[in-house]
């Protein structure tokens, strides 16, 4: 059965200390009320406190993950962070192919097919980003990106590694604009990438991916939107920065 998951990227916010607040809050919520049934947990911190959170995270309440990866082994590559890094760490998630990192960094599809598939080769499962920008949606070209993104950067997997992949569906024009895409888009878009995993590895693969919704996802519309058949969890930006706030979010399946 595939998992609910709530996943937060704090992209670069928050001092070492609001950092240290933030998951020590999170922690003691966390001891004083369960997560419903198969309901999963992680946060993505910057890499500067990657292990703060790991060490708060020991009794396994969530598990902890990085937002980006360099798709070399190691080496002179200033600034980078690598697999073998986070590996180390016993880091279990990474994201990667952020709409920003995307956009900002000018990260194509085969640059991310690498990245996951150096996340892979040490046991680190990636949570793949994809989703089309608001001129694309206005243009109805959304699903025709979304399939570009998902084909190119994942399709080269086996069914295997597939199994071994979280999908987040983000609309780019929901991301921190405080515009959510209403269930039905969600569900929509979610049932259309489950489509295309059924057609390329099978239904019953296709059904153990988790694929969850970002985009100004908060308390009060989680519930909705995590009560459709395809939508397993979210990617939560902002709202992962506040302690209930996330909280609540995983509490609502
Ligand atoms: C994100 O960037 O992954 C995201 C979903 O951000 P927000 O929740 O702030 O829209």
């Amino acid at each position: 059965m595939r998992q609910n998951i709530v996943a937060g990227n704090w992209k670069m916010n928050l001092s070492f200390d609001e950092a240290d607040n933030l998951i020590e809050e999170l922690v003691e919520k966390l001891e004083e009320n369960e997560l419903a049934p198969n309901t999963r947990m992680i946060v993505c911190p910057p890499f500067p406190y990657l292990e703060l959170c790991s060490d708060a995270s020991v009794d396994s309440y969530f598990a902890v993950g990085a937002q980006n990866v360099n798709e070399n082994d190691n080496g002179a590559y200033t600034g980078e962070v690598s697999a073998t890094m986070l590996h180390s760490m016993e880091l279990d998630y990474c994201i990667v192919g952020h709409s920003e990192r995307r956009a900002y960094y000018g990260e194509t599809d085969a640059l991310i097919a690498k990245k996951v598939d150096q996340l892979q080769k040490y046991d680190i499962t990636p949570i793949f980003c994809c989703g089309e920008v608001l001129e694309e949606r206005e243009a109805n070209r959304q699903f025709e990106v979304v399939k570009r993104q998902i084909t190119d950067g994942l399709f080269h997997l086996d069914k295997e590694h597939i199994t071994n992949i979280i999908i987040a569906y983000e609309p780019v024009w929901a991301i921190g604009t405080g515009k959510t895409a209403t269930p039905d888009q969600a569900q929509e878009m979610h049932a259309f990438i489950r489509g295309l995993l059924a057609e390329k590895y099978g239904k019953e693969v296709a059904d153990e991916i988790s694929i969850l919704y970002g985009g100004s996802c908060k308390p009060s519309n989680a519930k909705e939107l995590f009560a459709n058949p395809d939508v397993d969890g979210g990617l939560i930006g902002g709202a992962s920065l506040k302690s209930e706030d996330f909280f609540q979010i995983a509490m609502s399946f």
